[in-house]
């Protein structure tokens, strides 16, 4: 499949934050601004869709269909994938229809994405053969990518992204936002021997992520890179999609420092962990870190 159409800018930038907090600590780090690959399919989002949309054309499928909570990104950006790139598209949505759409939802929509509904206690096991088969003989031409998109697929995407980080920069910590665990798992598998991966939860996972992360990886790799990854579980500020005032604090005086408006779902839950152990001495002098930054705010 051909993605020249959709003029995405890769590889995406990196820059270096210049920030006294870091001098001092003698750390340097870097943003790796997967956030401008495409306004409507940023970020990990793009990564984890690429092979899953070369393989549905390869397939000849016509429809791709995934899952999602109401404001889940996944769901978006997939619809706006199927609109630029010619499948149709259908979206699970957990829970009951409201009367009215909401912005993220809609924007969805107007990418063309069929909107249906599953009720929780059938969401909650989605991804069981049960309601997979369900689901494919009711939608026989689709392509069912599972909830975030994270299959072997999306790995595989994010595992480019590790490499392509490699060919920028010399680091030795790569730092990511996790929510199912997909890009995590892509990065640790594109990494080198010598690189850390540290993941940073964006919910009250206690310890679930690790099993998510786990499985993801491919087998060959799950037992070498043990050592090398580990999931930040402290700074979820109140869990997925929650807020705090510590967090807004962040948020605003990041952006008075380096004229950028954190995505606060994920990538202002990592950065303010990262800045918070570096204030705690975590990091040693002379550590070079990166951090993906894995979305922005979306196009309106
Ligand atoms: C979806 C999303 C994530 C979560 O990535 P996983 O691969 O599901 O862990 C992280 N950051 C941003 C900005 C996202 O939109």
């Amino acid at each position: 499949m051909d993605f020249q159409q959709l003029n995405l800018r890769l590889p995406s930038p990196i820059v270096e934050l210049n920030d006294e907090r870091l001098a001092a600590s003698q750390v340097r780090l870097w943003l790796k601004r997967d956030d401008l690959i495409h306004p409507d399919i940023p970020g990990n989002k793009w990564r984890k869709l690429k092979y899953n949309l070369a393989y549905a054309a390869d397939m000849r499928f016509e429809t791709l269909l995934t899952f999602g909570g109401a404001y889940s990104n996944h769901l978006r950006a997939t619809a706006a994938a199927g609109h630029y790139c010619g499948f149709k598209t259908i979206g699970v949505v957990r829970g009951e229809p409201s009367d009215t759409l909401n912005n993220s939802l809609a924007k969805a929509v107007d990418f063309g994405m069929n909107l249906t509904y599953m009720d929780r206690s059938t969401y909650r096991n989605k991804h069981s053969a049960e309601v997979l088969n369900r689901l494919q003989d009711a939608y026989p031409g689709a392509y069912i990518l599972p909830e975030g998109g994270s299959n072997d697929r999306a790995v595989r995407g994010c595992a480019e992204l590790m490499s392509e980080i490699n060919t920028q920069v010399d680091v030795d910590v790569v730092c990511c936002p996790v929510g199912s665990g997909g890009t995590m798992a892509g990065l640790i598998s594109g990494s080198l021997p010598s690189q850390q991966i540290q993941g940073y939860s964006a919910l009250k996972s206690r310890g679930y992520l690790d099993g998510e992360v786990a499985r993801l990886l491919p087998g060959n790799l799950a037992a070498g890179a043990r050592g090398r990854w580990q999931i930040v579980e402290e700074f979820h500020h109140g869990g997925f999609a929650k807020r705090s005032k510590e967090l807004d604090a962040f948020i605003a005086e990041f952006d008075t420092r380096h004229e950028l408006r954190l995505e606060w779902v994920y990538v202002a839950k990592m950065l303010d962990g990262i800045f918070t152990q570096l204030r705690r001495g975590e990091f040693c002098a002379g550590t070079r870190i990166l951090a993906v930054v894995t979305g922005g705010s979306f196009a309106e």
